[in-house]
């Protein structure tokens, strides 16, 4: 819901944006007369075989099997300029790999030193002209051969210690004002594109009493399957994912669980 332009679904050879992409996919569902609700899980209770989901707070929901999709959501800055330009769709962007493509030949940043950073930095280098990478420490997260690739591409240039103070543009990007967080000196570089890849959160909080989580909350599934730690808890998509973060694996992963909760659900006679 939250993207523009999908390049990278199977299925679409023009492309297609995000929310329209998503209706079609509710509207096949409901083809198959899935009864499609809308709400907040605001709280679960996985004590008994029947397990129990509040919405909204107040109404109880039960169900003999429940599939997890609540996603992860990416990191900002949170400064004003990055979420104006990210809302009106004036090339601000969390994900390279979708959105990389519409800045071929020109000039990005990226912001962030993890692994994701460096992996979308050199990604982007491929497309575009220039890539400034923005590590607000004096060295980076990365592994080390993630690091030896990005100092190893051309054309991109790594600034340690800076941060964006602001992105520059009234309705879309035109360049970042950046301060180097040692020397307070500050500094504009001319850029199209502006890349946050500072990490992401899954949406697991109320499962957190439940289910077995790693260290950053993805939940943990049993491997080539899409169970959970309890019995008629399954899980696809992004809450589990933290590698691969894409539409089609997401939903490469949704048939998994529809397939493990009908034979969950089959073996009981349910
Ligand atoms: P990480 O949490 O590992 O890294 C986040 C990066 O963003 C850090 O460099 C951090 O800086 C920086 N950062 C965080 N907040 C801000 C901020 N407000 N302003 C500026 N910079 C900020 O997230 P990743 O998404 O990179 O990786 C997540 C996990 O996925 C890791 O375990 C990673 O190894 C793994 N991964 C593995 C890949 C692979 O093996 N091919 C590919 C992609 C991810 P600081 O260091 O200063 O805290």
């Amino acid at each position: 819901m939250d993207t523009t332009e999908v390049d990278n679904f199977p299925g679409y050879p023009d492309g297609i944006n995000g929310p329209s992409m998503m209706e079609d996919l509710k509207k096949q569902a409901v083809r198959f007369d899935t009864d499609v609700r809308s709400g907040w899980a605001t709280a679960v209770d996985f004590t008994g075989p029947v397990h129990k989901v509040t919405i909204d707070g107040k109404k109880e929901i039960t169900a003999d099997s429940i599939i997890i999709s609540t996603g992860a959501s990416a990191k900002w800055l949170g400064i004003e300029s990055e979420l104006r330009l990210r809302d009106a769709g004036g090339g601000v962007s969390a994900c390279a790999v979708c959105d990389g493509f519409f800045y071929r030949g020109q000039d990005v940043v990226i912001v962030g030193g993890g692994d994701t950073a460096a992996e979308e930095a050199t990604y982007l280098a491929k497309l575009c002209r220039k890539v400034y990478m923005v590590v607000r420490k004096d060295e980076m997260r990365a592994s080390k051969a993630m690091q030896h690739r990005v100092t190893n591409t051309e054309n991109i240039e790594v600034l340690y210690n800076h941060q964006t103070v602001e992105v520059l543009g009234d309705e879309v990007v035109t360049g970042a004002k950046l301060i180097n967080n040692q020397t307070q000196e500050e500094r504009v570089v001319d850029v199209t594109g502006f890349f946050v890849a500072i990490g992401h959160k899954p949406n697991t909080d109320i499962f957190k009493d439940w289910l077995e989580l790693d260290e950053v909350g993805y939940i943990i599934n049993k491997a080539g399957s899409a169970k959970t730690n309890i019995e008629g808890v399954f899980v696809s998509g992004d809450a589990a994912d933290k590698i691969y973060r894409q539409a089609v694996t997401a939903a490469g992963t949704g048939c998994m669980a529809a397939l493990d909760a009908e034979r969950y659900l089959a073996e009981r006679g349910l």
